[in-house]
């Protein structure tokens, strides 16, 4: 959210970090996770360390970098650029910053990066987690737009590709176009391999596209999503190819659809995670088909596809407003297919708001 009209926020970012921070007991913290460094400098390559304590935040990154990152970072974080080894040059940032006790995100560093950061750095070490994540599920203004035009994308070249869907064609050729008409129209890359799977193959949730050929009323179903300015929209749809529903489809079809607006309502409602995904659960339970549930309701999106909140049976605190969810009931059954509907949704105060444009019918293309 860099540049543009919109506001910078990064500085209010990397001040409500440094709250945390004190409110934790460190004097400051290394951040290692990439879209972490990104939401609090802009900085979006691929290697780098962010430290950021009381009073200065800087960014050490490698060569490659010496051009886009004091572009991508300037009024966040002063940059050091290390041709050779980042974690000798982060050793010299450190020395003399007076830090006695440092912050590291202990669910990101590797095993073998945690055992570097104390080679170079024999003080108090005290694991972090989810300080800037949590930061991160609240999202600004600017996010919201970013994420919605992101899903507008999304939504248009599906609608482009839903006209050429034929009998005959292959899930892999289906991708391709999907995935050529999502990069054509700006999108700057996948945020995830994009799913279209077919006939019984729709009952593998995560169905990798493959060289099946799509039959005559086959279920077709289709996840993926664009990226825009490093945020993610992921949507699916299934539909019914060359031929009239059956009962059956139509059938799931409106049990997933009836569990997704249960879910809607109750993240409008303001409740936990658990509740939210307990109510589509019992939705597609009363529908009798609760034995074809095979994940939780959805997921935070932003800068990373799958971040917080989660809504899932194992999150206890409310769905704040400012949350950026996806809401994705699915029902599976093996041997006959399998039906997911998802949509991005914005968590208000007031109530949430679809970002996506909700399906309402179970989709013929031919
Ligand atoms: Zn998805
Ligand atoms: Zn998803």
């Amino acid at each position: 959210m860099i540049g543009g009209m919109r506001p910078d926020r990064r500085p209010d970012r990397l001040a409500a970090l440094r709250r945390r921070l004190g409110e934790r007991g460190v004097d400051a913290l290394l951040v290692t996770h990439l879209p972490n460094i990104r939401y609090l400098t802009g900085f979006s390559g691929s290697a780098g360390m962010l430290l950021v304590d009381a009073e200065r935040s800087v960014l050490v990154t490698d060569s490659r970098y010496s051009i886009q990152a004091p572009a991508e970072a300037h009024g966040a974080a002063a940059v050091e650029i290390e041709p050779v080894n980042l974690w000798d040059r982060l050793r010299l940032v450190l020395t003399g910053r007076g830090v006695r006790s440092l912050g590291f995100e202990s669910d990101r560093l590797t095993v073998s990066g945690a055992e570097r950061l104390q080679g170079v750095w024999p003080g108090r070490l005290e694991p972090v987690v989810g300080t800037v994540e949590e930061l991160r599920a609240v999202k600004d203004a600017g996010e919201i737009e970013a994420i919605r035009q992101a899903v507008a994308l999304a939504q248009e070249a599906l609608a482009v590709v839903l006209e050429t869907i034929r009998v005959g064609q292959t899930e892999r050729q289906i991708a391709a176009r999907l995935e050529a008409e999502l990069r054509g129209r700006g999108g700057e890359w996948h945020p995830f391999p994009t799913i279209v799977g077919s006939g019984p193959r729709t009952a593998l949730p995560h169905a990798e596209a493959s060289n099946r050929v799509v039959g005559a009323g086959d279920l077709l179903l289709l996840d993926f999503g664009a990226r825009l300015e490093g945020y993610c929209s992921d949507l699916t749809r299934t539909v019914v190819v060359g031929a009239d529903p059956t009962d059956r489809q139509r059938e799931v079809h409106g049990a997933v659809l009836g569990a997704q607006r249960a879910a809607f309502a109750a993240l409008a409602a303001g409740r936990t995670g658990s509740e939210v995904d307990e109510a589509t659960r019992s939705a597609l339970a009363g529908a009798g088909f609760g034995a074809g549930i095979r994940h939780s309701t959805g997921h935070g999106i932003g800068l990373e596809l799958h971040e917080e909140p989660r809504l899932a049976r194992s999150v206890d605190n409310p769905v704040y407003p400012g949350a950026v969810v996806t809401v994705e009931p699915g029902v599976y059954l093996e041997g006959w297919g399998g039906i997911r509907i998802e949509d991005d949704v914005v968590v208000r105060a007031g109530g949430a708001e679809y970002l996506s444009a909700p399906s309402h019918e179970l989709l013929v293309v031919r």
